[in-house]
């Protein structure tokens, strides 16, 4: 039934002018479960990203996040329906300690609002639990009082999955999580996407295909704006399509 999905889509469509991005694009991603979308370049993954997150608008389909349809709503509604995404280091706040980044990001705030101090003591409090919270689960606990600007980029990556996670939501979508990462840092996000996926929904965009094998219980293969292929790793990894479409680069 449709509530064993987070989020499914259903005959999403998106086109840039005359030039279809997105085509006929049938998703249901299971709850709690970790899922990978892969494919090459121009293949239509961050158009899709853009799309569930209400950054752009479908042409045709819809969308339906734990089981209510939020094709037109707006993206910030989106957000407080259960959904975020872990966007690269342009969401932090540099000069700002860590505690403080995730207390912004808990009361949805924006950098422009950052100085605002209008929330009442008790959003605040509740905002300091809920960052609380992240850095342990992020284990980021222990630079809580350092500016984010000053992390390494292991930590500064694992922020932003906090910023995201600051909402509360039930889907995280993450952009090329491992990217420009180092043999360390790739491992603790590995392990650190693995735990959320046992009381989240992640789905993630993703190159480096040791990582996708290794992590996802779902691979979502896409090409020229269309699915081509989904399964299991071991499925897609021996899908005749999928081998040719990669070259046997996998
Ligand atoms: P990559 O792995 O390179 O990020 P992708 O799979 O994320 O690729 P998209 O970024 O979704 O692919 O792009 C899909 C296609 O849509 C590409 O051919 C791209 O040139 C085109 N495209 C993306 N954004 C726009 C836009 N704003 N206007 C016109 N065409 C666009």
């Amino acid at each position: 039934t449709t509530t064993d999905f987070a989020l499914s889509t259903q005959g999403l469509g998106v086109t840039y002018g005359k030039f279809v991005a997105l085509a006929d694009m049938d998703l249901n991603i299971r709850r709690n479960t970790v899922h990978s979308i892969i494919g090459p370049n121009g293949a239509g993954k961050t158009t899709m990203f853009h799309a569930l997150t209400g950054r752009v608008m479908p042409s045709s389909g819809s969308i339906t996040l734990n089981g209510k349809d939020i094709t037109h709503i707006r993206d910030d509604e989106r957000v407080r329906h259960g959904i975020a995404r872990s966007f690269q280091v342009t969401s932090l706040f540099p000069t700002l300690p860590v505690a403080e980044n995730l207390r912004l990001a808990a009361q949805g705030k924006t950098p422009w609002q950052a100085l605002a101090p209008w929330r009442s003591a008790e959003s605040n409090r509740a905002a300091l639990n809920t960052a609380a919270e992240v850095m342990e689960r992020l284990r980021l606990t222990g630079v809580a009082h350092r500016p984010a600007g000053e992390l390494s980029h292991g930590q500064q990556r694992r922020l932003e999955v906090g910023m995201a996670m600051a909402s509360h939501p039930s889907v995280i979508l993450m952009d090329e999580p491992t990217s420009g990462m180092g043999v360390e840092d790739i491992e603790e996000m590995k392990a650190l996407i693995r735990d959320l996926g046992q009381d989240h929904t992640v789905l993630f965009i993703e190159h480096n295909m040791g990582i996708v094998m290794n992590i996802s219980d779902t691979i979502t293969v896409m090409r020229l704006g269309r699915k081509l292929v989904e399964g299991t790793p071991a499925t897609v990894r021996a899908d005749p399509e999928v081998q040719r479409a990669y070259l046997g680069n996998m």
